[in-house]
């Protein structure tokens, strides 16, 4: 089934999700003010149009009502990103999923009802700075300002251990979700308390970040 998806702002970032989203078969409209980057999604997208979406009389021209889920991936026009998003809000699009360029963008985002908030050079800094500080940390997920999900190497401290004999829930507080194993990454994703851990294998972790980082500090 083919879903309907607008992506306004063909930078970097909003052409990626342009090419992704059509590469995945998905309908895509793409939107952006200058022509040569509309003109680079014309063989991508479904449908590829030079506009510019501060101005409301042509997002309903565009038939934007329409269109399940709207991707804002206006940069730098920190102002154009606002009222875009706020009129979209007012046309009453589903979801709404715009890029923040900085933390108060995201708060006036939030509070003006866009449904999912994204700041990827922000996160991404984030994932590569705690696989810098550990090389054993694989991924990092921000579920909330104090919550995570990673993924861990098994160090030399774990492999050949299960998760009872390590008591991973009464001592560091967090869940093993899954494990995934050897060159292949199969994945159990309900690991039993007496599976052994292999070399090779990663955890898949969910916890308290500080939790987390005990856990981290002791086996890792
Ligand atoms: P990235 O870092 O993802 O490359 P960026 O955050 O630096 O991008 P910009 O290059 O500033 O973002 O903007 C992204 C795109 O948004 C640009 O191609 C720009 O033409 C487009 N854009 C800016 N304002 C509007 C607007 N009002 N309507 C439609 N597109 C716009
Ligand atoms: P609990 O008493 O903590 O509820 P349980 O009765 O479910 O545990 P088991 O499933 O046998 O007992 O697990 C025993 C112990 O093994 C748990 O207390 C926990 O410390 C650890 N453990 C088992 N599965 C996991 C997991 N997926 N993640 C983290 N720790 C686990
Ligand atoms: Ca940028």
């Amino acid at each position: 089934m083919k879903r309907e998806f607008a992506v306004i702002g063909l930078g970097r970032f909003g052409g990626s999700v342009c090419r992704e989203l059509s590469r995945e078969g998905m309908e895509v409209l793409a939107i952006d003010t200058t022509e040569s980057k509309v003109n680079e999604f014309r063989n991508i997208a479904s449908h590829a149009v030079i506009a510019d979406a501060t101005d409301e009389k042509v997002l309903k021209e565009l038939g934007i009502r329409n269109i399940d889920h709207v991707i804002v991936a206006i940069g730098e026009d920190i102002q154009a990103s606002i009222l875009t998003t706020l009129m979209l809000k007012e046309l009453g699009i589903k979801k709404i999923t715009v890029k923040a360029q900085n933390d108060y963008h995201e708060k006036v985002l939030i509070k003006i009802g866009a449904d999912q908030v994204i700041h990827p050079e922000r996160d991404m800094g984030k994932k590569i700075a705690h696989s810098i500080i550990s090389s054993n940390i694989l991924d990092h997920l921000e579920l909330s300002d104090d919550h995570s999900i990673v993924e861990i190497k098994a160090s030399n401290k774990i492999v050949g251990r299960t998760l009872v004999d390590l008591d991973i829930r009464a001592n560091y507080g967090c869940n093993v979700v899954a494990i995934k194993s050897g060159e292949s990454k199969e994945i159990n994703v309900s690991p039993m308390a007496t599976e052994r851990i292999l070399d090779g294998d990663t955890l898949v972790i969910i916890g308290a970040d500080k939790d987390i980082s005990r856990f981290e500090k002791q086996l890792v």
